[in-house]
């Protein structure tokens, strides 16, 4: 358990608890307080905007999860998450959970964009904020965090490709040693 969270019972993903931090508690509070003239649109805003930091947190706990690994806590931030998951022990493991935050939002971002495009979705009051924050800003928000920098999963993220380009040369280099002792053997024969 983290400093300054609270857990949201309700709320289970995965069978992963979620704990949320009083500072968003606050600014949900104050949010909804400031839409209360349409009190519909603002729990819609509010949770569009926390619903994006919760995806991505539930994309790497449901990939951790299909490798094998225990997603224990999740946890959310006023401006980002946090999923605790116990240490993968390998490094390609890790690069494929990095990627499933990412992907979650991707996922999600994508079909709501291409919709948008189509129709008038985010012309309508209601779906409004989640075109725009699980659409819009989460592709937005998703792209930066694939730069690879320190603390950000493009950090992690990219290291896939050498890692699997690196498997698929050990791979055939294995592939012609083992030819390589079948052809000695034969000769011998
Ligand atoms: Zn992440």
């Amino acid at each position: 358990m983290m400093k300054g969270y609270l857990p949201i019972r309700f709320l289970n993903i995965f069978g992963v608890p979620v704990w949320i931090h009083w500072w968003a508690l606050v600014v949900m509070g104050l949010l909804f307080v400031i839409s209360l003239r349409e009190p519909l649109l603002g729990i819609i805003t509010i949770c569009s905007y926390f619903g994006l930091i919760l995806l991505h947190e539930a994309g790497h706990a449901y990939v951790a999860r299909r490798l094998g690994y225990h997603p224990r806590e999740i946890y959310l931030g006023l401006f980002h998450g946090y999923c605790v998951i116990d240490a993968p022990d390998n490094l390609r493991d890790e690069c494929i959970i990095a990627w499933g935050g990412v992907l979650a939002q991707l996922v999600v971002a994508i079909p709501l964009i291409v919709l948008n495009q189509a129709t008038p979705l985010a012309q309508l009051s209601f779906t409004g904020p989640i075109v725009v924050f699980l659409g819009f800003i989460s592709l937005i928000v998703a792209l930066f965090n694939l730069m690879p920098i320190r603390n950000l999963d493009g950090n992690k993220a990219w290291q896939l490709i050498s890692i699997e380009i690196n498997h698929f040369r050990n791979k055939a280099k294995a592939k012609r040693l083992t030819q390589d002792i079948v052809r000695r053997l034969k000769k011998r024969s």
